[in-house]
């Protein structure tokens, strides 16, 4: 195997942050950059950006997968501050309580390709209780990172993409049993379990173990609840047939390491996934 990757070669991406206090996806290569969603503050985005060693210059467009809070919250700073386009279906941005800026927003349909240098972003219509929700999957050569969060139900949109990627950040938001015995009132358990609220647990279990890719290597949980999940409990389910696909949790508190999926040129099949460190030194995983 040859260790050495060029860096014009390679995918980079991390969650900034990912539940219900807020959702940020970073996916990019060497030129450009692009964020799916922006629930968290333009300050916090800033931060988490630079702790990372992570650059907004280089982010060309923010992809809203849908109108609640902790998808938009941070959109109208950013992309104003930072002079950043925002590709939004007409229905969303008009279902937004914070406002799109008019002049930066560029509409979308739901299943359209954007060319943003060498990334194809493609959306995809969803189960959920949004007026007009998609998920995105970023493509760089044959490399293809899905975001794939706030599902109500696994539809054949959702199986195709899935089953196209190499690398995952699937939702996994509540376990039946935690949910079930949990605090939430009735009603808001149905809307959870209803088939336009979350994937639980089981239902990313199923996508994950029937329809994966065999060239899928990292899969990333996602939207995790506080109350009714626990990152041990999803994990331990997923570890039971991971074999060869590196798992791990998209989290609600921090950002995930920024990692380097590496392309060789020479070969049609991508490299494994490495994660860097902060100062952006590949360290092979
Ligand atoms: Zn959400
Ligand atoms: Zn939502």
């Amino acid at each position: 195997m040859d260790f050495y990757v060029p860096l014009h070669m390679s995918l980079y991406y991390t969650s900034l942050n990912s539940g219900s206090n807020g959702n940020c996806f970073y996916v990019g290569n060497e030129e450009e950059a692009v964020l799916i969603d922006a629930g968290l503050s333009c300050r916090e985005t800033e931060k988490r950006m630079k702790q990372l060693g992570l650059s907004l210059k280089k982010v060309k467009g923010i992809f809203i997968t849908h109108e609640h809070i902790d998808h938009v919250k941070g959109v109208e700073v950013i992309s104003q501050k930072h002079d950043i386009p925002v590709y939004i279906n007409r229905s969303t941005r008009q279902h937004c309580r914070l406002p799109v800026p008019e002049k930066k927003s560029v509409f979308i349909q739901n299943d359209e390709t954007i060319e943003i240098g060498e990334l194809k972003i493609s959306a995809f219509s969803k189960w959920h209780d949004a007026i007009d929700p998609v998920s995105y999957v970023v493509a760089y050569k044959d490399v293809h990172v899905g975001v794939f969060t706030d599902i109500g139900s696994v539809c054949e949109n959702l199986i195709q993409r899935f089953a196209q990627c190499q690398v995952v950040f699937l939702e996994a938001n509540y376990d039946d049993h935690l949910l079930e015995n949990g605090p939430y009132p009735f009603m808001l358990k149905e809307r959870i379990r209803g088939n336009k609220g979350h994937l639980s647990n089981e239902q990313a279990f199923e996508l994950f173990s029937s329809h994966r890719s065999e060239t899928l290597s990292h899969l990333l949980l996602a939207h995790l609840s506080q109350e009714n999940n626990h990152p041990d409990v999803v994990l331990e389910k997923f570890k039971t047939i991971s074999h060869d696909v590196r798992i791990g949790i998209a989290s609600r508190h921090e950002a995930t390491p920024v990692f380097q999926y590496g392309i060789d040129p020479k070969k049609t099949a991508p490299e494994s996934p490495m994660q860097l460190n902060l100062f952006g030194d590949a360290e092979s995983m």
